[in-house]
């Protein structure tokens, strides 16, 4: 079976790739899989591209294989954007989702449901030794509700609502968010770049 490596140690994350591409009979294999120690990469860098390139050629660069990495967070249009690329951190560094919503939701409050419009993103990059990386966006556009509700998926899952959706991403099963998350999005431009595989 053919494999990739996914630069990523988040579990959330590894399982929706892991999921997509063994659609495509393709091993997704996550930094959590490889025997090897990775070390974490810093992420300098000020947007989704340029987090997701560092990541997918530093660690291609480390292992001499292409490697897929994938910079994803939510943007709030009532915030300015944010947390945007500091989605994973956005209440600190112990990087804790539950606390991440907890501080959205208490920036958000007494913001109506129209003006919470909202955004999830991954960028997706993929780095092969000697070539150019490639970089593929996708989105989801959607809401941001006023609590926590669902028990699947992960990171700001329970407080987003797509759009056109009754629940929230946490609500909906993990079949029905790999239909239309951003993360399935991006991915379905790499349509070409699996062929090669
Ligand atoms: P990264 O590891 O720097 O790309 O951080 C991504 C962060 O964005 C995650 O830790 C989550 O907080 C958030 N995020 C990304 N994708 C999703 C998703 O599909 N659902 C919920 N939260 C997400």
């Amino acid at each position: 079976m053919k494999e990739i490596i996914i630069a990523t140690k988040n579990k959330g994350k590894a399982k929706e790739f892991i999921d997509f591409f063994a659609a495509y009979g393709i091993k997704a294999l996550s930094l959590l899989d490889l025997s090897e120690e990775i070390p974490d990469i810093e992420e300098t860098g000020t947007t989704f591209e340029e987090n997701a390139a560092l990541k997918a050629e530093q660690i291609s660069a480390l292992l001499h294989v292409p490697v897929l990495a994938d910079d994803s967070g939510l943007e709030i249009d009532a915030l300015n954007g944010e947390p945007g690329i500091y989605s994973a951190r956005y209440a600190g560094e112990t990087k804790d989702d539950q606390a991440n919503m907890d501080m959205a939701l208490t920036k958000l409050s007494g913001v109506p449901l129209e003006k919470r419009t909202a955004r999830f993103v991954c960028v997706l990059a993929v780095a092969t030794p000697e070539e150019k990386t490639i970089l593929h966006r996708g989105t989801c556009e959607g809401s941001i509700a006023t609590e926590p509700k669902g028990e699947h998926g992960f990171g700001y899952d329970p407080i987003f609502i797509p759009r056109n959706a009754e629940k929230t991403m946490a609500e909906l099963t993990p079949v029905e968010k790999s239909k239309i998350s951003h993360r399935k999005n991006a991915i379905m431009q790499l349509d070409d770049w699996i062929k090669t595989l």
